[in-house]
């Protein structure tokens, strides 16, 4: 058994090539912070060689949770070789890593990747020299076309058999080596004897968690930082400082002796696209207007006519509910197990089923703009804006992932090295619509919007909003002050994308819907429809009309809290609160109360019955406060496992709930003030409400918490 381990930059090909060679399907993004945890597998044909994939990196300094993940997993595991993946596109940045990967005592195999772009620019890089300076096999490979991959298991397997030592071609300045040396005397025998190179590296850096690891006497202590001191005095600088920039000076000569550039002063496609893409003008309205369009189609035209199509004839009166009742019916099942299916199963599920033909278009526009590039420009422009208000950029792809699904999205924020920025996008990212609201979007705006193309952009930009104004007012309070962390991203080149990872990123995404619908929905329905079907009927319980639920009565003691929303029907109020579990449920309960039952009678279907049951202004309302409240019971779960803290989710949860109810609430009363409603004591509680947001988020920052930003995380 050979286990390689697969470590290299963010975006620099990992999980292509992982896929590419072990026939699997993991998620490939476009941009950097997609595999947040290691992914492992077996080499396709070759079944004794086990691969890791590790989180991107860009050094093996510990500032991000993915640095630390990938340190510990190669010093704590030692696989039996590292290929690290280099983007040949991208030398510079992907050798700095190179330079700390060998000398983890490790033998090192350097997969130079995406050849197919160096190759078409014209560009040569010397590949021989390059082995030669620094000392390792060097493998050009292109992980998308799956060239050269064979030949980089067979030299992978070669040099872990062979388990050849490197012999480090780089040496840091004379006195840098010098210090290094005098650490080494001092922790000699105290720690592995192939790490000690590494060690007194570590060491000189002060890196805190290594010093953890080892222990060392006072005195050790003391001298390695009277050593460290006089070489700092000696550079006039800090010693991590020193040695990343003997990293560069070295690297800047491995460059300039194998890598031959052309001498083309004619801008590449990517960046005459860039010019307009990233304008500082044009950049926001072209990405409004291609959101705009992505839920147009989605939403408005493409994904309507598919779900239309499920709705009225596949889950029609001749569709599967009448297939489904003519063959209970035929066999003689009792009346609850008819209802049951047909009400509860078949209603409900049948509900949230009906919007995936919108929900696969969605994915398609989405996948399609991430694996162009087109996102990662996005990303880039979100930071400008984001930075204004005292966000990171780096929030953003939390947030892109988040489109899809919010668990992931939470998860991704593992990304940003920020204590502060991290737990203000974990609280954040779930306000962007995932694909469980969708459908809510889509039905409000069918049943009571029919025709209006604006419902699902709308919801798009008031989750933008709703980010962007917490990341304002809460960055004025204690707890988040600080300035945001510097956000380095590079823009890859842009390509057409490639059928099959969009298909697959399309599909990941459906099938953790179809998956949930199966399960989690399907029990919730069979509750809902129990308790909409049971209760108590001149004193004794059992099967009863729906006026007589329990399911009503419950519903009638939250319903109140609703009213000032517009939607203090206990139907809705149920609605909302399926809608934690899991938000496909809103639209799955409303399926239920509102029944696809009834088609086959009255010939009225649901979103007729709906549009029936809510004026526009409260049916936006409740949009508004399903789409922002706290998320469903996972993403609530994934939540709490980043914060690692139940008080912080809690503040979360109530702090999402508080402004979903304030936007619900200023929506509507302002609304029906404006149509001509009259002025109540419920308008005038939203127009305060307006009034006290306006002050917090123009409110000017209090210089003192500036200051005090790192005692405020001690605090927190
Ligand atoms: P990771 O972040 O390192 O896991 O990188 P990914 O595997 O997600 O790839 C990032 C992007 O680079 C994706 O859009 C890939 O399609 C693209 N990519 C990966 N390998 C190659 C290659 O060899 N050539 C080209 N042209 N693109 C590649
Ligand atoms: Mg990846």
């Amino acid at each position: 058994m050979i286990k390689l381990a697969l470590a290299g930059n963010p975006n620099s090909g990992k999980t292509t090539l992982f896929n590419d060679l072990t026939g699997a399907s993991q998620y490939v993004g476009n941009w950097p912070g997609v595999t947040v945890e290691k992914k492992e597998g077996r080499v396709k044909g070759d079944k004794d060689i086990h691969l890791v994939d590790l989180p991107g990196i860009y050094s093996l300094s510990p500032y991000t949770l993915e640095e630390v993940v990938s340190r510990n997993f190669l010093i704590n595991e030692k696989p039996d070789a590292i290929i690290n993946i280099v983007d040949a596109t991208n030398l510079e940045r992907n050798l700095y890593l190179t330079t700390q990967l060998v000398e983890l005592g490790i033998p090192v195999i350097i997969a130079l990747n995406m050849m197919d772009i160096i190759k078409k620019k014209g560009e040569i890089i010397n590949t021989k020299k390059l082995e030669e300076q620094i000392g390792c096999k060097v493998v050009e490979i292109s992980a998308l076309k799956g060239e050269g991959t064979k030949n980089l298991i067979t030299e992978a397997k070669k040099v872990s058999i062979e388990k050849k030592k490197i012999d480090i071609k780089h040496t840091f300045d004379v006195k840098v080596e010098g210090s290094l040396s005098e650490i080494k005397e001092i922790i000699k025998g105290k720690v592995k004897e192939d790490l000690l190179h590494w060690y007194s590296i570590k060491l000189y850096e002060r890196d805190g968690k290594v010093l953890e690891t080892i222990t060392l006497s006072k005195e050790d202590k003391k001298s390695i930082e009277t050593i460290i001191e006089k070489s700092e005095n000696e550079f006039d600088d800090d010693s991590e400082s020193i040695i990343t920039n003997e990293r560069y000076t070295y690297i800047t000569s491995i460059i300039d002796s194998c890598f031959k550039k052309r001498n083309n002063t004619l801008m590449s496609t990517s960046d005459k696209i860039d010019k307009i893409v990233t304008n500082r003008i044009l950049a926001i309205p072209i990405f409004a207007i291609v959101m705009y369009l992505v839920y147009y189609i989605s939403i408005s035209t493409v994904g309507t006519a598919g779900t239309d199509w499920v709705n009225d004839v596949l889950f029609g009166e001749n569709g599967i509910p009448g297939v489904i009742g003519n063959f209970l019916a035929s066999v003689g099942a009792a009346q609850w197990l008819q209802s049951l299916i047909l009400d509860g199963i078949v209603g409900g599920v049948g509900a949230v089923l009906g919007f995936l033909p919108q929900m696969l278009v969605l994915f398609l526009c989405l996948a399609i703009l991430e694996d162009c590039g087109y996102m990662a420009r996005v990303a880039f422009i979100m930071d400008r804006i984001f930075r204004k208000f005292g966000l990171s950029g780096k929030s953003f792809i939390p947030m892109l992932i988040g489109t899809g699904c919010g668990v992931p999205g939470v998860m991704a924020s593992r990304t940003i090295e920020n204590e502060r920025d991290r737990k203000i996008t974990i609280m954040t990212t779930t306000f962007i619509p995932c694909s469980a609201k969708l459908p809510i979007i889509a039905l409000i705006a069918g049943a009571l919007f029919p025709g209006a193309t604006w419902v699902g952009p709308s919801a798009y930009f008031l989750g933008i909003a709703a980010i962007v104004c917490s990341g304002i007012v809460l960055k004025k309070t204690r707890r988040f002050a600080g300035d945001p962390a510097p956000f380095v991203m590079e823009l890859p080149a842009y390509h057409i994308p490639g059928a099959k990872s969009v298909l697959i990123h399309m599909w990941d995404r459906a099938k953790s819907f179809v998956k949930k619908a199966g399960t989690i929905i399907f029990l919730a329905c069979a509750l809902i429809w129990f308790l909409q079907s049971f209760g108590f009927e001149n004193g004794s319980f059992g099967m009863v009309e729906m006026d007589n639920s329990l399911l009503k009565s419950i519903g009638s003691l939250i319903a109140p809290l609703f009213a000032p929303l517009g939607f203090g029907d206990w139907k809705a109020a149920v609605a909302t609160v399926t809608g934690l579990i899991a938000k496909e449920n809103v639209v799955g309960t409303f399926g239920i109360l509102y029944g696809f039952a009834e088609v086959a009678e009255d010939g009225a279907e649901i979103w007729t019955n709906v549009a029936a049951a809510f004026t526009p202004l409260a049916a936006y309302a409740f949009l508004a406060f399903n789409l922002l409240s706290a998320p469903c019971f996972a993403a609530i779960g994934a939540m709490h496992r980043e914060f690692g803290n139940g008080k912080w989710t809690l503040f979360a949860v109530i702090y999402q709930c508080l402004l979903a109810y304030c936007t619900g609430l200023s929506i509507y009363q302002i609304g029906m003030f404006v149509t001509g409603h009259g002025f109540t004591i419920l308008t005038a509680v939203a127009f305060l409400v307006v009034i006290g947001f306006i002050y917090l988020l123009f409110k000017p920052y209090s210089e003192k918490y500036d200051l005090s930003g790192k005692e405020a995380l001690l605090n927190a």
